[in-house]
């Protein structure tokens, strides 16, 4: 495996990429883990494998992570991201918004009225439709309709009009679906823009939302062009053959183990039961360990163990010097990232900032003449000397 700063190649940058959707990121770009367009760099694919060779509960434990039974996420901060998790702060339910549980309440207890049918022309969207009648969105029913690919079934749902369905949840209850055709639709008796389950024929699998069965007196569609059906109640006007928990959870809705307010985070996805993400997890620890001058990551995570480098000198050839302390790491099995560029001192120590080794060893003429080299924690601002001869040991 190639420890040297020449055979990784390593480009720090000087700026910060403009793109970056985190801190954690633009570290990670400004060190040369990755580019600003996200691709893995060889420092970035050393880091990536030497977290597969760690313990990952170990690692995990560093982070500020939230989780579930079936998977651990990062809550980042960052308006968008990859993932929304839903989370309640007072007891830390976590889950992906898509398939999060939540209270549902109902929006009225009130006696099922006998069904009207009224003309409603031009409302084939609930919010047209609750203008119209005048009446809230929790008081009407939104139909969506689907084929089930493995077997053509046509798929009728119901959710509250004020909710929003989840794709996921009833994938996992009646399998992968798509939209369904204009002529599906009308094959089952439905009308779209005012349908609803009421008189279909018996081609479609009726599945409705937990709470429409506790929902009375919904408006919805007459399955007629312009036209709807007022007070329509579920298991008087339709048998569905299915209910179960169909919508997505938002923020402000009642935690489902606490009741609390929920709220919606941006996240990463580090680890499900079956595997780890360490791209993610890698971007996780960046995000919790950096500081204004770069990564600051813990020797429990970190690609290696030292950044090892030497000033080049004016009488001695420290670069020499350093390589045979270089090898006297390797061999006692320290990680150490030898900077064997001869660059200025300052334009190193930048960088070893930036990859944010947990300790540097530099090697320079004065102190070598002295039989020592300075040793400096990542975190600490002063160095120490430590002689040559001590120096595994002190590591
Ligand atoms: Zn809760």
């Amino acid at each position: 495996m190639p420890m040297k700063y020449k055979d990784l190649n390593i480009q720090t940058q000087r700026e910060f990429p403009n793109n970056a959707r985190t801190q954690g990121f633009g570290w990670l770009v400004r060190a040369g883990y990755l580019t600003r367009e996200n691709q893995i760099l060889p420092l970035g694919e050393l880091a990536i494998s030497q977290l597969h060779a760690k313990r990952s509960a170990d690692v995990l434990a560093l982070l500020p992570v939230l989780s579930n039974e079936r998977e651990t996420f990062f809550p980042l901060d960052a308006e968008r991201g990859p993932l929304e998790i839903i989370h309640c702060p007072a007891c830390n339910y976590s889950e992906r918004i898509e398939l999060a549980q939540f209270k549902k309440t109902p929006f009225s207890t009130e006696a099922p009225l006998p069904t009207e049918k009224v003309l409603t022309p031009d409302c084939p969207t609930i919010e047209s439709l609750a203008n119209f009648l005048n009446i809230p969105k929790e008081k009407t029913a939104k139909a969506l309709m689907y084929t089930r690919t493995s077997d053509n079934q046509f798929v009728f749902i119901v959710v509250r009009g004020d909710m929003q369905m989840s794709e996921a949840k009833l994938k996992n209850i009646v399998g992968d679906v798509r939209a369904a055709t204009v002529e599906e639709i009308t094959a089952v008796g439905a009308a779209a823009g005012y349908a609803s389950p009421v008189g279909l024929n018996a081609r479609a699998l009726i599945v409705v939302d937990d709470l429409i069965p506790q929902s009375p007196n919904l408006a919805a569609g007459a399955n007629e062009a312009g036209y709807h059906l007022l007070n329509t109640n579920c298991g008087r006007d339709y048998a569905p053959e299915i209910v179960a928990d169909l919508t997505q959870a938002k923020a402000g809705d009642s935690c489902v183990k606490c009741g609390n307010p929920l709220s919606v985070l941006t996240a990463l996805s580090l680890a499900t039961r079956y595997k780890f993400d360490f791209e993610n997890i890698l971007l996780a620890l960046a995000e919790t360990y950096h500081d204004d001058k770069g990564l600051t990551l813990p020797k429990s995570a970190a690609p290696f163990d030292v950044y090892l480098m030497h000033v080049p000198g004016k009488q001695m050839d420290t670069r020499a010097k350093a390589e045979e302390i270089y090898n006297e790491l390797q061999a006692a099995g320290i990680m150490a990232l030898f900077d064997d560029r001869d660059e200025r001192a300052g334009v190193k120590f930048n960088d070893a900032d930036l990859i944010g080794c947990p300790l540097r060893i530099t090697v320079g003429e004065k102190a070598l003449q002295n039989g020592m080299v300075e040793l400096k924690p990542r975190k600490e601002k002063e160095n120490k000397l430590i002689a040559l001869d001590k120096l595994i040991e002190e590591m």
